[in-house]
């Protein structure tokens, strides 16, 4: 297959990229580098069915080649980045998600959204399956994310439904591992980054809010098995093991045999309003239709996570 990969200089884009490498397919990554970077490609040099294309996908993309599948996961997906970028990140869910589903209508090529649990917003049912619509702030500061994944939703149905075109949408819940930015905020960087340095562990509120962390291993098998699927409905892919943030401080804490101290702060900008009081992946509709489960657990996920900071910290 020939596949492009939007924000294939990000995190799972990057991860993306390498997989469909592995597995014998030619790959096009593309980014504009707000929050990517091309040292993900740095062991890809020279490789000769992989291409970089630096490209912000909210401006009419052209690519000569054929494609037969187009991966869109290009987006801000922290809540540090998205509140730095909020317009950028309304643009890239509404017009980079019409510019990729454009392209892949041109090329008669199968379209992978990258959706989230974002679109539960801060969920009245837990866990959560894929009929719950979801209890979101539009006005809110996460608005600028949950909305415009939601746009890109409604937007790939549409094309599905008046274009008949070959769609998926993958909702994705909180997924960590390495390449992860070191600075992007979110709570597992954060968390190993302080512990490693024996700085406090910085817990938002009091802590009982729950998150449920799937290894990034695990995300790209059910995103893959996904693509090859005949389902176009969305599909919840991430970890049902939910635990409190607190305690997701201690587990931190325990493989990187860290001595810091826990401390409970509000952060001074808006990252906190809204934030979900719960969250978990429902998953039986993703072991009924892929087969898919997660198979990495936290320990062996922190583990090898831990070990790829390690080198990075000082
Ligand atoms: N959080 C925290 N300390 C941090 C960073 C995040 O307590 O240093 C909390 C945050 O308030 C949220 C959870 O951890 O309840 C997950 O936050 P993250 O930014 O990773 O992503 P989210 O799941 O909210 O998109």
């Amino acid at each position: 297959m020939h596949v492009l990969i939007t924000g294939g200089a990000g995190f799972l884009g990057s991860h993306l990229v390498d997989r469909f490498l592995k597995d014998g397919h030619s790959v096009v990554a593309m980014d504009n580098l707000i929050t990517g970077s091309t040292d993900k490609f740095a062991h890809l040099s020279g490789h000769d069915r992989f291409t970089f294309i630096k490209h912000n996908v909210i401006n009419y993309i052209y690519l000569q080649e054929d494609l037969d599948a187009v991966l869109h996961f290009a987006s801000p997906a922290s809540p540090k980045d998205y509140l730095e970028h909020p317009i950028h990140t309304l643009k890239v869910g509404s017009l980079g998600t019409l510019n990729a589903l454009g392209i892949a209508k041109a090329k008669n090529a199968r379209f992978l959204l990258a959706s989230t649990s974002e679109v539960y917003g801060d969920p009245q049912v837990n866990p959560q399956p894929e009929d719950y619509w979801g209890h979101v702030n539009p006005i809110g500061p996460r608005g600028v994310y949950d909305e415009a994944k939601r746009f890109a939703e409604a937007m790939t149905m549409a094309y599905h439904r008046y274009h008949g075109l070959e769609t998926r949408i993958v909702r994705i819940f909180n997924t960590y591992g390495p390449r992860m930015r070191l600075n992007d905020g979110r709570v597992v960087p954060n968390f190993i980054h302080q512990a490693l340095n024996n700085r406090p562990i910085t817990i938002y509120g009091d802590g009982s809010q729950t998150r449920s962390f799937q290894y990034f291993s695990d995300l790209v098998e059910g995103v893959c098995r996904l693509l090859m699927s005949n389902e176009s409905r969305p599909v919840n892919i991430g970890n049902p093991n939910e635990m409190t943030i607190s305690d997701f401080a201690d587990a931190v804490l325990e493989v990187a045999h860290s001595d810091s101290k826990i401390i409970h702060m509000e952060p001074t900008d808006d990252r906190i309003i809204d934030d979900p009081k719960m969250r978990r992946p429902d998953i039986s509709f993703a072991r009924e239709v892929l087969g898919w489960e997660p198979e990495v657990s936290l320990a062996d996920g922190l583990a090898m996570t831990i070990e790829y900071f390690r080198k990075r910290v000082r």
